[in-house]
């Protein structure tokens, strides 16, 4: 047991800042110091911000996306093509293609990728409600974007055997080298990827 340095409120506001992703227990003690000593400016609204979320965060039950509306932006934004499904593993694949930006178009979260071995089957993922929305009729190409893991791709495979009956036109990312990458960098599988995906100039 390390010792306690300060009451209970700031204790129990280190531990649960160490549970954030990329904190650990010495970054959680330097996030709580620096928001005691800005209190006004940052521990206060941080609070009343967290508040809010807490009260207003759900799960789209169309696309499986985290909003503060269900439908969520995404599903009810006019302006978004809606020939096009990006199908993603999880929201945080969804948040970095909308940075990219280059895609107008709406996303379907599966929450996760088939993985017998951690047992994570078909029904744990929103597989379902992807056969759901090809079957409108509506969508004419489905982007698998999962990753390029073993499980992404054996998810990737499901879905298109579960999409077979139906009149859509399935694709997946390109594997290959990164934008500003070096050949003499990468792994040996990524580079074959890259020869067989190769695009003519
Ligand atoms: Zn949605």
């Amino acid at each position: 047991m390390s010792k306690r340095i300060a009451g209970p409120e700031i204790e129990r506001l280190i531990q649960l800042l160490a549970k954030v992703p990329g904190l650990g227990p010495r970054s959680a003690r330097r996030a709580a110091l620096h928001l005691i000593k800005k209190k006004e400016a940052l521990l206060i609204p941080l609070g009343g911000a967290m508040q809010d979320a807490a009260e207003k965060v759900c799960i789209c039950t169309t696309c499986g996306n985290v909003d503060t509306s269900d439908p969520c932006m995404i599903c009810t934004d006019p302006r978004r093509e809606r020939a096009t499904l990006i199908v993603v593993e999880d929201v945080a694949d969804l948040w970095a293609l909308e940075r990219a930006g280059s895609m107008n178009v709406r996303y379907h979260v599966l929450g996760g990728r088939l993985s017998p071995l951690d047992g994570i089957g078909p029904d744990d993922l929103n597989i379902t409600t992807l056969v759901g929305r090809v079957a409108e009729g509506e969508i004419k190409e489905i982007i698998l974007a999962v990753n390029a893991t073993v499980e992404g791709q054996t998810t990737a495979h499901y879905i298109t055997d579960q999409l077979a009956d139906f009149n859509v036109r399935i694709t997946r990312l390109a594997h290959g080298v990164p934008v500003g990458g070096e050949l003499d960098y990468l792994d040996e599988g990524t580079l074959t990827a890259a020869l067989r995906a190769r695009t003519v100039l």
